[in-house]
């Protein structure tokens, strides 16, 4: 007899482990809260071939299987403002009906089978365009930043520290300690204030950008400190 399992949270693990393999993600998470809602899981993936640094994100909800259909699935879409694939992961002991396949294809979302521990993907999610900056938010949230060089997404630093892998404007110590970079952009940070789009606290910018380490050691000369 397999275990019941009561909560929603104790299938993130598994769904977390089937993503990870199933999507070729780089690096996943559960439960990761946003401003403006929390994502069950998380992963993110390079489909940028050879020649780019573009990544993907995908979103899941989780469900037991035991709310409404439609319910569950607006969930899941609403995972578009944030991810470009976004999946609604259902405990099911039997196939999804007709009507609910219509459903998720109607809305745009992909459906993952959960059956004991193992997970089947049902229907693929069609490509989302998320709003920016929130994606990037949510990039942030697993410690990863943009290069504004070379365009790839790499780890910034750690869940409790999301820029520890970074030197602070200091170019030499990057190379150095081969370090990212973080730096600010002032100019704009001004213009968002003049516009009142973005207020700064104690007149420090939170225009933040990055610079991955690999582009620090191989693109720039390199220089002593
Ligand atoms: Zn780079």
């Amino acid at each position: 007899m397999t275990k019941q399992i009561t909560k929603e949270s104790d299938l993130y693990p598994i769904v977390q482990k089937w993503m990870m393999k199933h999507f070729h993600c780089f690096k996943s998470h559960q439960n990761i809260g946003l401003k403006h809602g929390r994502v069950d899981v998380i992963g993110v993936r390079d489909v940028g071939g050879s020649l780019s640094g573009e990544v993907e994100t995908i979103a899941i909800e989780v469900k037991r299987g035991v709310e409404p259909f439609a319910t569950a699935s607006g969930q899941a879409l609403g995972y578009q403002v944030y991810a470009n694939l976004v999946y609604l992961a259902e405990v099911r002991e039997t196939e999804f009906k007709p009507s609910e396949i219509e459903i998720a294809s109607h809305l745009g979302i992909g459906l993952i089978q959960i059956k004991g521990t193992k997970c089947r993907e049902v229907l693929s999610s069609p490509f989302h365009r998320p709003i920016t900056r929130m994606c990037l938010e949510l990039l942030e949230k697993m410690a990863l930043g943009k290069c504004q060089l070379c365009g790839t997404f790499f780890e910034t630093g750690v869940a409790t520290n999301y820029y520890s892998k970074l030197s602070r404007e200091k170019f030499a110590k990057a190379v150095d300690q081969e370090k990212g970079l973080m730096f600010w952009n002032r100019e704009l940070a001004t213009r968002k204030n003049k516009a009142g789009i973005k207020v700064t606290l104690d007149g420090s910018t939170h225009e933040r950008r990055f610079i991955c380490s690999d582009c620090i050691q191989n693109v720039f000369p390199k220089v002593s400190s």
